[in-house]
């Protein structure tokens, strides 16, 4: 496994790659990693000959009170990690190597960064968009894989690359989760035992919402309230709870067809602990694990 650190040998080892007839697949990460991007690295190995798996916890998509001082860093760990699983390469750039002095340039998705995490983060974003069409840029012409927990962030970087012409085939994949329910994040390590417990109230909300729309119900507002009547007593704060369109993010109003497919999105504080999940009705499966009968 090779470990690159500039980007100018990340294009030309891309570059090289794709002369010689092969294929790359990539997955951005910020590292300390768990079983959630271990994931998006098999899928990875299935699309593409090459696997490269980026490690950059980007500052630019940090608001000036957020964790990224202490956003949890375990390079040694990620490694054994990604090599254990046969991945290629490692691209592990310095933060003052992605935004060397003078860099101006931002790319802004608009529209569907407005709400959900967009509202309640000024320029995340703006940051998380600029440092992918970077990435993008450095690795070349691919198959990306994200994760679909951070579900506002993958369409955002599909309409990117659909809107920018890029030559990346975006992936998304399911969100892996603890047994109990727990969607996998690197921001689990900050909670106590009392504040996991509270954390399993999104899973459980959104395992609610699947079964009243299992038994029918397609009133957006009462989907919405079950969520929120079982996350609002365990959360220190809730920043919204949202049923929308699964591909517009609009937000859905009054009672839906059948058919319709419909996203929960749920971003709460939990101590000082920002935590999001999500899930698609008519399309994804329950967060929790059936009971077993008897
Ligand atoms: P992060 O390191 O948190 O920026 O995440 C890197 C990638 O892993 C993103 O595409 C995330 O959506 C994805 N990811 C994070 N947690 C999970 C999870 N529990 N299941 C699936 N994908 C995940």
């Amino acid at each position: 496994m090779q470990i690159v650190k500039h980007p100018k040998e990340l294009r030309e080892i891309c570059d090289s790659i794709r002369l010689g007839g092969k294929t790359v697949s990539f997955v951005p990460t910020m590292g300390a990693l768990h079983d959630g991007h271990l994931q998006l690295v098999h899928i990875a190995q299935t699309l593409g000959d090459v696997v490269i798996v980026s490690i950059f916890v980007n500052p630019t998509q940090f608001g000036p009170n957020e964790d990224f001082e202490k956003y949890p860093r375990d390079m040694d760990g990620d490694r054994a990690k990604l090599e254990g699983l046969g991945v290629d390469i490692i691209f592990a750039p310095k933060a003052s190597v992605m935004y060397p002095k003078g860099a101006v340039t931002s790319v802004i998705v608009d529209d569907i960064t407005s709400g959900f995490c967009g509202a309640h983060r000024p320029n995340h974003f703006k940051g998380v968009s600029t440092v992918v069409t970077k990435l993008f840029n450095i690795v070349g012409p691919c198959a990306a894989i994200f994760g679909k927990k951070d579900y506002q962030q993958l369409q955002v970087i599909k309409r990117l690359v659909n809107d920018l012409n890029m030559p990346i085939k975006i992936v998304g994949v399911p969100t892996v989760r603890e047994r109990d329910g727990l969607a996998m994040s690197s921001r689990n390590a900050y909670l106590s035992d009392e504040e996991r417990n509270r954390a399993l109230s999104l899973s459980k909300g959104l395992n609610e919402a699947h079964r009243l729309y299992n038994d029918g119900e397609r009133d957006a507002q009462v989907l919405k309230n079950a969520v929120l009547d079982t996350v609002f007593p365990c959360a220190d704060s809730v920043d919204y709870v949202e049923i929308s369109h699964p591909h517009t993010l609009q937000h859905l109003i009054g009672v839906q067809p059948t058919s319709a497919t419909m996203l929960i999105a749920i971003a709460v504080k939990i101590g000082n602990t920002r935590l999001i999940d999500n899930t698609v009705l008519g399309e994804d499966s329950s967060p929790l694990p059936k009971p077993i009968p008897g």
